[in-house]
């Protein structure tokens, strides 16, 4: 890294800074410096994008577009990011210091949402129904809503705004995408691409700033239709607040504290990998993280000390080395919050079996890591057990039987996902269909794929993204009748 380089905001095909010119520097969280600069937009950078979106959506360029043609721009989008992934990756990792190798992984797949949403937006059907009046002929269409406002997170930008612009893009809306202020390079680059694979100029716009200023503004702004959420609960409650005054459509992915149970059957090998995988990937930095590891008590020391052993000497440093193992913590504010939940562990009483403080030395550079943290003795009741702490802390809590792993699973605030291991059949079905989650993966942990639904139950949100359905979150119903009848007659003779 060499200079500082700056990303603009694209609106209405056009790259631009704030309109008050001012803005954000954006620091490589391994050397804690500033590598870029990105626009802090305000209100009027919010209107401004808001209507070029909604008059790209009226405008016969985009609107008039068939549903296929529709489909090959996402394809040749699809393309564009595939050729560009790695420097893609790399602006990611940058922002937020998460692995090369997880990025540049995410950003392989990335394409897909594209190509599997654009394969979908010229099968969107309407219905013949039936009426009483045999001279009525009713019809459903499905129609775009508008202007579509993504709000997306710093952990995975491009990723999770996949999830967001694929089906809404499919479906005909156009958009007003903003990352979070702390990574908002790889979507300010990627908002370039729009016009390289030749949407019309406002049919996507991105623009950066942050959450109570251009956030809010976005949210307020009555020309949007829909707004789709990725974030914390505080942002997830007043984003729900703001646009309910405005009655717009909202979808919100929160977070969670995700129960991964290993029931005395398993194949513990597998499950203690599957349970690593779910809270030190990304730095526990992950809405999905398996944060409450449920044990049953017969092997609750074998499955402790094979994941305390494993995770011991995990090989942190620089995340654009790809024999890095983990990372640091993005941002200070998220340092400081998981020693906070560290410390407060500690002083209910939980036992710390692995990590639990912060690591310094020559290959951390001035990255803020924090090693891989294992809490036991812990009881679903503790703030441990119940808090999100978005960071490597895994609080593993002992079961007798299968009614109790249910019962402590299923008692938290959230519902975005849960894990469980076991070789037994009838025990894999009977525990899932009980299991208040979005997503129940068995003998697996952290899936995700764009053919399937995700979401939360509870806290953890509102509506699904991927999947087929996906698409629906998007459209709305236009029901239209048609009188076939010669003749309307007259209402003061009808009798
Ligand atoms: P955050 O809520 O602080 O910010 C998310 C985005 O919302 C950012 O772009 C931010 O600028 C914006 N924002 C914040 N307040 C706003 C407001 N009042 N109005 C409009 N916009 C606002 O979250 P974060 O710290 O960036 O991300 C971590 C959180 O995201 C965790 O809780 C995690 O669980 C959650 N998350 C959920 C999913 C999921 O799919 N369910 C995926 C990733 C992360």
């Amino acid at each position: 890294m060499s200079a500082i380089r700056d990303f603009p905001m694209i609106i209405g095909g056009r790259s631009v800074p704030a309109e008050d010119g001012a803005w954000m520097e954006s620091d490589f969280p391994f050397t804690r410096e500033p590598w870029c600069r990105v626009p802090r937009g305000r209100a009027a950078d919010a209107n401004r994008a808001v209507k070029a979106a909604h008059e790209a959506f009226h405008d016969s360029s985009w609107s008039g577009l068939t549903p296929t043609a529709r489909g090959k721009l996402l394809f040749r989008l699809a393309d564009l990011v595939e050729d560009r992934a790695q420097e893609l990756a790399e602006l990611e990792v940058w922002d937020n210091g998460k692995r090369v190798t997880e990025m540049a992984g995410q950003l392989r797949r990335i394409p897909d949402w594209y190509r599997y949403f654009g394969g979908l937006a010229d099968k969107v059907q309407g219905d013949v129904l039936p009426n009483e009046n045999q001279a009525v002929l009713n019809i459903t269409q499905r129609v775009p809503l508008g202007v579509v406002v993504a709000i997306t997170p710093w952990n995975s930008p491009l990723l999770l705004a996949a999830y967001k612009l694929a089906p809404a893009l499919a479906a005909g809306n156009t958009i007003v995408l903003k990352p979070s202020e702390f990574t908002s390079a790889s979507s300010l680059a990627f908002g370039a691409l729009f016009k390289e694979a030749g949407f019309p100029d406002g049919v996507v716009n991105v623009v950066s700033g942050l959450g109570n200023e251009i956030g809010e503004a976005l949210v307020s702004n009555p020309r949007v239709a829909k707004v789709s959420f990725t974030g914390g609960e505080a942002g997830g409650r007043a984003v729900y607040k703001l646009a309910a005054e405005h009655f717009h459509d909202v979808a919100l992915e929160l977070g969670g504290k995700s129960p991964n149970i290993v029931f005395p059957d398993a194949n513990l090998d597998s499950a203690a990998n599957g349970v690593m995988a779910g809270i030190f990937a990304a730095t526990g930095q992950t809405c999905i993280a398996g944060s409450r590891l449920l044990v049953h008590e017969d092997i609750h020391d074998q499955v402790v000390e094979a994941v305390v052993a494993r995770s011991s000497n995990v090989r942190m440093g620089d995340p654009l080395n790809p024999e890095t193992q983990m990372a640091p913590v993005a941002t200070e504010a998220q340092y400081a919050k998981i020693l906070d939940c560290i410390e407060m562990a500690k002083a209910e009483g939980a036992t710390c079996r692995l990590g639990g403080r912060s690591k310094q030395g020559p290959e951390c550079g001035k990255g803020l890591f924090i090693e891989p943290t294992v809490f036991t003795g812990v009881t679903n009741d503790m703030r441990i057990a119940r808090e999100e702490v978005f960071g490597p802390v895994l609080s593993v809590i002992k079961f007798r039987d299968e009614a109790e792993a249910i019962a402590i699973a299923n008692d938290t605030d959230y519902g975005l996902a849960a894990g469980l291991w076991t070789k037994d059949l009838q025990r894999a079905v009977r525990v899932s269909g009980q299991l208040q989650a979005g997503s129940v993966w068995v003998n697996m942990y952290r899936a995700i794929s764009y053919t399937s639904p995700f979401g939360g139950f509870k806290k953890s949100g509102v509506g699904r993204e991927n999947g087929i359905e996906a698409i629906n979150e998007y459209l709305q119903t236009r029901s239209v009748w048609f009188n076939t009848a010669d003749h309307v007659p007259n209402p003061f003779e009808v009798k």
